[in-house]
C-alpha cells in the first residue's frame, strides 16, 4: 500500500516532528508532496508560534501558498488527522493522505474515507515511538492540542 516514495516522504514528516520535539514543542509533522516531489513541508508550530491552529498539516498548508489544485497532491502527516485537519483535506480536495501513527491518536479516517479520501496507514515505529514519547513526558501539552 506504501511505495517506496511514500516511504521516503514520510521520513521527511517524521523528521519534522522530531525538529518539533527538540524545540519543545508537539512532536507532529507533514509534508504536501505533488509527483513524488515536496511542494511544502512543516510542523505543529503550537508552543514556537503560539499557534493552536498551526498542527503539522495546517503549517505545511500554509508554506505551500496558493495551489490551483490539491487533486494531484498526498498528504504525509506523521500522527492522524484531527476533525479540524481531516476538514482541511476534504474542502481543499486532497485525495490522498499517508499517515504514521494512528495508535496514539486517530478516529477520522472514516471521515476521510467516506468523503473519497484514500487514506494509508503506516504504522511507522517511529513515529509511533515519537509520540508515545511525547505523550509520557509532556502530557499536559498533549491534552491542550488535542482539547482535552
Ligand atoms: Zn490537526
Amino acid at each position: 500500500m506504501l511505495t517506496e516514495t511514500d516511504k521516503r516522504l514520510l521520513r521527511v514528516a517524521y523528521d519534522e516532528a522530531k525538529a518539533g520535539f527538540d524545540e519543545g514543542g508537539c512532536p507532529i509533522g507533514s509534508v504536501l508532496a505533488r509527483g513524488g516531489e515536496i511542494v511544502s513541508q512543516g510542523r505543529n508550530q503550537r508552543v514556537q508560534g503560539g499557534d493552536p491552529i498551526a498542527h503539522g498539516e495546517m503549517d505545511a498548508l500554509r508554506k505551500a501558498g496558493r495551489q490551483k489544485t490539491y487533486r494531484d497532491t498526498v498528504l504525509y502527516t506523521s500522527l492522524s488527522p484531527c476533525m479540524m485537519c481531516s476538514g482541511t483535506i476534504v474542502q481543499f480536495g486532497i485525495p490522498r493522505v499517508v499517515i504514521g501513527d494512528t495508535q496514539n491518536f486517530g478516529g477520522n479516517e472514516d471521515f476521510l474515507r467516506e468523503r473519497g479520501v484514500e487514506v494509508a496507514i503506516a504504522n511507522d515505529p517511529d513515529c509511533i515511538a515519537l509520540m508515545q514519547r511525547f505523550i509520557e513526558e509532556k502530557p499536559e501539552l498533549w491534552a491542550e492540542d488535542i482539547a482535552e
